[in-house]
């Protein structure tokens, strides 16, 4: 074999593109594929094994008898060729019989054969087969003969995935191996679905593996990586990369790193030196790598080749010109939408009626992603780690939020328990459509306000669909995170007229922007802000709009102007002391009076209302009721608070409960100060929507919820089955009691009492 790696691979793939493109039968050319390899390795036996029916079987030959050709057959694990499929690892052995995992098998007639070599044909990381050599001279094979083995199994993989060779998806050797296609996540959305993995950055599909103009590759790589280290050294503080901050910084540093690594450009360049084209290329010095990682175990750096994976991706979508992501280029129907992360904006560019769920391997509760995708009803499973590299575009995959689990590629037993649960589901779903219209009272005649918290344009609609008495929470800055730029205030206004109109008679509680902290503004980030250690404790919500008030007037006057002829609910997030309640009312009112002197159409009165967040406001509610037309208590903000736990951090997520005696006894003392002022007070956190933990505020004596759409109707028919003073003694004693079980007391009275708890 010639001394340069680089050249004797080129000149195997020269003479294996001729083969390919012979107008012969696919077996004749893997015939002709094993003679050319062990020629110019100078191997007596060449050999091609594919999976097939998921079984290893002799495809081709050239040293072992004919005979053996599609008899040949070894279950995953099975041997030397079962091993090297099912880790995807090259072997390179001077002794094939002394390794513990040889399997003789006698209808080949290996025994003259002492060295062994085999790399895995690889296809998105799976196996499709094997390619080995054998050699009467027990000698390992060198580094150069490998890597020309593998440069070969690559090209080869393309040739046996077009003629559909061996089985496509199903071989998933590895995941079967560890019986992994049940996994685990972070509950973001809750709700249920069935559909096909579509990746949102679509995976490249690689036409073209050998180069007919080497020099050209050359250059293609070399412009793909300059327009790659444009776009990370760009990302910093675009809207692209999300906007959470911390984490994201890091892998950011990472791409970096990456892009910029010389080492990487010079392997894409060697090995388009041995006559690869430029994705090839890239593909390969990727298997490579993959390679090299699957077999050292540290968590770091499986996180650092996540990072690499994603760059080498975006490097050939840049080199291919594949550059849309799924919504881009159309998404299929039942679609459940695959990525590492995702920005709001990106999700709002998905077609709903196609969009079933997404799987994200990143991803949290607060992060805008899932308050979009909340909004928008499609249920999201957060950081289900390396799911990207578990599944394949177009794999059924089965979610199920509520018991967090996503079933990949099931089995039809799965898939038809799955159907059962998911119609069970929709009936109910239907059951709650059927109450829209039944009011919202307990069995001793307490009504209960039931709103929805809302966000986007569309979201008035659910009001009609879950019956619904009004929209308790207008997160407005939905529209500012989901814009590249500041929207204008006429842009706002139209956006708080449409959501008004659409909601006809029933109140719409605008809550002024919550932004800043984690939910930074790319546009405003550069000149505004500086890098917070704790950004939800930081300068957010009322606290940046005070200081910049600018943001604020524009707000105020949007508001008052699409309200003009209605009463205006206008709502301040994250109020800590009643100064800050003060000062963003008079902002408010100082507009209303100018637009009066404009002899402008007002609204026919404002009501004004104060977001209970912050613990410390709950020790001035004297102070702060007098001057308040209503209270809302965020009970998502309050609790993580209250406990010092950050809520969105997994690991905390299930460690306090919402009906803990430290958050029920401090609702409580709210609540009471409130009856006591008169003033009407609600709950628009997370909390209410669950049916246990809406009875418990409503036991506390709550009147008002504002919840999320989907959790209206089970919400509903919890209220209408209870007794709401039997239910009010019994959160009394259970609260005097100290009880430490809440959660399992209530539960119990619920189901003595028969109360529909869902
Ligand atoms: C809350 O904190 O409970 C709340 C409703 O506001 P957000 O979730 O938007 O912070
Ligand atoms: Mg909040």
């Amino acid at each position: 074999m010639s001394s340069s790696p680089a050249a004797a691979a080129r000149q195997i793939l020269i003479s294996l593109q001729e083969v390919m493109a012979s107008r012969t039968s696919a077996q004749a050319k893997l015939n002709k594929v094993v003679e050319i390899i062990g020629e110019s390795l100078s191997s007596e036996v060449c050999s091609i094994y594919l999976v097939r029916d998921g079984v290893l079987e002799l495809f081709a030959t050239r040293g072992l008898k004919q005979e053996a050709v599609h008899v040949t057959r070894m279950s995953k694990g099975e041997g030397l060729v079962g091993l090297i499929a099912t880790n995807v690892e090259t072997l390179n052995l001077d002794e094939a019989a002394s390794h513990p995992d040889f399997s003789y098998r006698p209808e080949t007639g290996e025994d003259r054969f002492h060295s062994f070599a085999g790399v895995p044909i690889v296809r998105r990381e799976r196996a499709l087969g094997v390619l080995c050599v054998q050699h009467v001279e027990p000698r390992k094979y060198e580094e150069v003969e490998i890597e020309a083995l593998q440069t070969v199994a690559m090209v080869l993989s393309e040739l046996i995935a077009n003629a559909e060779l061996a089985d496509e998806g199903a071989t998933d050797m590895r995941v079967q191996e560890t019986g992994a296609n049940v996994m685990n996540g972070l509950q973001l959305v809750m709700g249920m679905a069935r559909g096909h993995v579509v990746f949102h950055q679509p995976r490249i599909h690689i036409e073209h593996t050998v180069a007919e103009d080497t020099e050209a590759e050359r250059q293609r790589v070399i412009s793909a990586f300059g327009k790659m280290r444009e776009q990370i050294d760009r990302m910093t503080g675009t809207a692209e990369f999300g906007v959470d901050g911390g984490e994201h910084q890091e892998v950011l540093e990472t791409y970096k790193m990456f892009a910029y690594d010389e080492g990487w450009t010079r392997r894409i360049n060697e090995a388009i030196d041995s006559g690869l084209t430029a994705e090839a290329a890239i593909e390969r010095v990727q298997q490579r790598t993959r390679m090299r990682m699957r077999q050292i175990d540290d968590p770091l750096l499986q996180d650092r080749m996540h990072d690499l994976e994603d760059l080498a991706n975006r490097l050939l979508r840049i080199v291919s010109g594949q550059l849309g992501t799924a919504a881009q280029l159309g998404l299929r129907q039942d679609a459940i939408l695959i990525a590492r992360n995702l920005g709001p904006a990106e999700l709002l560019e998905y077609d709903r009626r196609r969009l079933k769920g997404v799987i994200l391997e990143e991803g949290s509760l607060t992060a805008h992603v899932t308050i979009v995708a909340r909004a928008m009803g499609v249920p999201v499973l957060g950081r289900v780690r390396d799911i990207r590299h578990r599944v394949n575009e177009g794999d059924l995959i089965l979610m199920d939020v509520g018991s967090n689990v996503v079933l990949i590629r099931p089995t039809p037993d799965m898939d038809e328990a799955f159907e059962n649960r998911l119609t069970i589901n929709q009936k109910r779903r239907a059951e709650f459509t059927a109450m829209r219209d039944l009011p919202s009272v307990t069995q001793d005649g307490a009504r209960v306000e039931l709103m929805v918290n809302a966000g986007l344009r569309d979201d008035a609609q659910a009001l009609d669909l879950v019956g619904a008495d009004g929209i308790g929470l207008f997160r407005t800055e939905f529209q500012f995170l989901v814009s590249a730029t500041l929207p204008q205030r006429e842009k706002q206004q139209r956006l708080y007229k449409d959501v008004l109109d659409a909601a006809g008679d029933r109140p719409v509680i605008f809550r002024t922007v919550d932004i800043g902290g984690d939910k930074a503004l790319p546009y405003m980030r550069q000149d505004e802000e500086e890098e917070e250690d704790n950004p939800a404790m930081g300068w957010r919500a009322l606290r940046l709009a005070l200081d910049r008030d600018g943001l604020m007037k524009a707000q105020a006057r949007a508001l008052l102007e699409a309200a003009a002829g209605k009463i205006l609910h206008v709502m301040f997030p994250m109020v800590s002391e009643p100064w800050e309640y003060e000062e963003a009312r008079a902002l408010v009112e100082k507009q209303r009076a100018w637009l009066a002197g404009q002899k402008k159409k007002l609204p026919v009165a404002v009501r004004y209302g104060a977001m209970l967040e912050v613990p410390a406001l709950a020790e001035v509610l004297d102070l702060l009721l007098p001057r308040v037309d209503f209270l809302s208590i965020g009970t998502n903000d309050l609790t993580q608070f209250l406990f010092a736990a950050d809520r969105s951090n997994p690991r905390l997520a299930e460690r306090y409960d919402w009906l803990s005696i430290a958050i029920l006894r401090f609702l409580d003392r709210v609540i009471r100060a409130c009856e006591a002022h008169g003033v009407p007070v609600g709950v628009c956190g997370e909390m209410g929507g669950r049916t246990l933990e809406a009875m418990a505020l409503v036991g506390l004596g709550i009147r008002r919820l504002s919840i999320t759409p989907a959790s209206v109707g089970p919400v509903k028919a919890m209220i209408r089955s209870v007794d709401a003073g039997a239910l009010q003694t019994e959160m009394r004693a259970l609260l005097d009691s100290g009880a430490t079980d809440i959660r399992g007391q209530l539960t119990q009275w619920a189901e003595a009492q028969g109360i529909e708890l869902n």
